[in-house]
């Protein structure tokens, strides 16, 4: 089926994604003379550098999700559609994309493809069932189900064994996601479950934080890196460095060390943090188009951000690869920027050769460890402890999408940060094990599906 965008001839914008790049380029397009469709497979604008705080209990949702289609009601010019797209046909000018059973092909006279990136398990997905990464809603609520959930079974085991793997967290990878939920677990365990448990005490809780670099935070390295790793071991968290994951199961992980020796932890709660791999739709790019992808999935973009050969298609944020450019949420909302400012320069008559090349406006990067306490790096300029909290606090109220976010996050900070509660600590056991009976179930329907052709196929070959 195909549907009409908004009823008229003007330029036709598709945008895909409603996360950093795909709303600021959305909302950059604003007051220009195009129609824009922006198609995303989830209804909300993620905030994710804070889904460790939903993850641990500290904000809800809605604090950093809020709804895409409420975000852009005002913005006159554009339709939000949902839906998963599993097909860019460059040709044709058109996106496929699906919602249940219902298909919509959307065409489109420019393209902004701003998709993300998911979870790299680096060719052992299989880890995923037993530590799931965090790149969604529903990985943080299934994390924080976890999570708490680990607590809980113990308070109810008396085999010391037992007790010991359940309340070991192992937290792989030590990139700003990582040490942040690692010290949010740690504060957890230490302050907002203190007294709680009758059996247990939560904050005997092991935290383990697991990297193959040699370094907390390499992207920083030096002063910065040492710091962040004063702070998280003065929170008690173990630091295993030079360390591979080699095996994850239900009840652990192998790690390989440096010397070449093997050695288990036994772990019932397991995040992976350790990689990301470009949307898919960047491979179907590139086989339709002269451009390349990296080993992370990233198209290489033209200076433009343009696909080459394809001057109306842009590929933005964690899906590009242009400079050694870092997938933080500022390289996205400036390409979705600079994608809609050269959109709107084409309607005036610039030719796509004159575009000016894409210049990212590096505004630093930042991590913090734990109440009161960060790491950020703007510039030369390097800054820890209670500063670069306060730094971070700020910056992340700024970029919080919607007066009310902003509102209930400062609100629910205050509770978190000079007390030690946290609003949100509910969790169920559909959080925890839904994403593994989903995929169950679509592994079945796919067995099933492949059964029915091979048997109709041979059924054919036996009639013939
Ligand atoms: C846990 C975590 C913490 C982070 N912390 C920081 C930080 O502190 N600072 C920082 O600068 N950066 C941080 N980042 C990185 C930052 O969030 C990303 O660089 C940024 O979100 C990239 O923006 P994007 O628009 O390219 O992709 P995303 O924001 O990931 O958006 C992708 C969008 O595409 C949609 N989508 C994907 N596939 C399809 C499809 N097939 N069909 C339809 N829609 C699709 C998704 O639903 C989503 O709306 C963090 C990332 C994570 C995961």
């Amino acid at each position: 089926m195909s549907i009409k965008s908004v009823e008229s001839r003007r330029h036709r914008v598709v945008v895909i994604g409603s996360g950093f790049g795909g709303l600021f380029g959305t909302q950059a397009l604003k007051n220009a003379d195009v129609d824009i469709t922006m198609i995303a497979r989830t209804t909300h604008h993620l905030f994710q550098p804070l889904l460790y705080q939903v993850a641990t209990g500290i904000l809800s949702v809605g604090d950093i999700a809020p709804a895409t289609r409420l975000v852009l009601r005002k913005q006159k010019n554009t339709q939000v559609l949902l839906g998963d797209v599993d097909k860019i046909d460059l040709e044709a000018k058109t996106i496929t994309s699906r919602f249940l059973d219902r298909t919509t092909v959307t065409p489109y006279d420019s393209l902004i493809v701003a998709a993300g990136a998911g979870q790299s398990y680096f060719g052992n997905d299989h880890f995923s069932e037993f530590a799931p990464g965090m790149k969604t809603i529903d990985d943080a609520l299934e994390l924080r189900g976890r999570i708490l959930g680990a607590f809980e079974q113990a308070e109810l085991s008396s085999d010391p064994a037992e007790r010991a793997r359940l309340l070991t967290f192992v937290v792989v990878g030590a990139g700003p996601t990582g040490v942040e939920l690692a010290g949010q677990i740690a504060e957890l365990s230490r302050r907002t479950l203190s007294g709680a448990f009758r059996n247990i005490d939560p904050r005997e809780a092991r935290v383990i934080l697991l990297d193959g670099a040699d370094d907390v935070l390499p992207v920083y390295g030096g002063k910065l890196s040492r710091k962040a790793r004063q702070q998280l071991e003065k929170l008690g968290i173990e630091i295993q460095l030079g360390a591979m994951v080699v095996d994850v199961d239900v009840d652990g992980l192998v790690v390989k060390d440096k010397d070449g020796t093997q050695r288990r932890i036994e772990s019932q709660c397991k995040v992976w943090s350790a990689g990301v791999q470009a949307s898919p739709l960047g491979k179907q790019i590139a086989d339709q188009s002269d451009a390349e992808i990296d080993r992370a999935g990233r198209v290489l973009v033209k200076p433009d951000l343009s696909v080459p050969g394809h001057p109306e298609v842009f590929v933005i944020g964690d899906m590009m690869a242009l400079d050694k450019l870092p997938g933080l949420a500022q390289v996205a909302m400036q390409g979705g920027k600079y994608a809609a400012k050269q959109i709107k320069a084409g309607l005036s008559g610039q030719k796509p050769e004159d575009r000016p090349p894409f210049k990212y406006f590096d505004k630093g990067s930042m991590a913090t460890i734990s109440r009161f306490s960060a790491v950020a790096k703007v510039g030369k300029l390097e800054i820890s402890g209670f500063i670069g909290w306060v730094a971070w606090l700020g910056i992340h109220l700024m970029y919080l999408v919607g007066f009310r976010s902003r509102l209930s996050t400062l609100l629910s900070w205050t509770v978190t940060f000079l007390g030690r509660g946290r609003a949100q600590m509910a969790s169920t056991e559909q959080w925890v094990f839904a994403r593994n009976a989903m995929e169950q179930l679509e592994r079945h329907e796919r067995e099933k599906e492949a059964a029915e052709k091979s048997s109709g196929g041979a059924q054919r070959k036996a009639a013939g």
